[in-house]
């Protein structure tokens, strides 16, 4: 899939759009989730034009993969989340539901937030999944 320029997240880039921002450096920005489905939800996006997981690593120079992984830890760091743990999720595509066109690494945290594969994960109503 192209790169959409227009994407929400590639406004947030560029300011054109306001975002509560919580980490940002040379590679990536932090901010939080418009429509938060845990206490904290917090997304990551790399500062370049790629639409997911599999067209970042293919594509993106090896400092930009390295800073933008960094940024994750870090980003999770700085909310607080590392010493009673998190979760990270990236949607890619039409099965996983991706709304956003720009690659954006989702982190979960602020509660017990039950095991992985179940609810919403499997594509279910169930509670616990995310
Ligand atoms: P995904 O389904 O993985 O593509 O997730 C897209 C996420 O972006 C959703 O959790 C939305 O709530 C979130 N989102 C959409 N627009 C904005 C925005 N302007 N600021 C922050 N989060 C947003």
């Amino acid at each position: 899939m192209a790169y959409d320029e227009n994407n929400i997240f590639a406004k947030i880039l560029r300011d054109e759009i306001p975002c509560k921002k919580v980490y940002e450096d040379d590679f990536a920005l932090a901010f939080h989730d418009i429509n938060p489905q845990a206490p904290v939800h917090v997304l990551v996006i790399p500062k370049g034009p790629y639409v997911s997981m599999a067209d970042f690593t293919a594509h993106a120079p090896d400092d930009l993969v390295a800073g933008f992984m960094r940024a994750v830890g870090k980003t999770a760091e700085e909310l607080g989340l590392a010493e009673d743990g998190y979760r990270t999720l990236a949607n890619a595509g039409e099965n996983a539901h991706q709304e956003v066109p720009h690659l954006h690494i989702h982190i979960f945290g602020g509660k017990p937030l039950g095991p992985m594969l179940v609810g919403h994960a499997l594509g279910g109503e169930g509670p616990g999944g995310y």
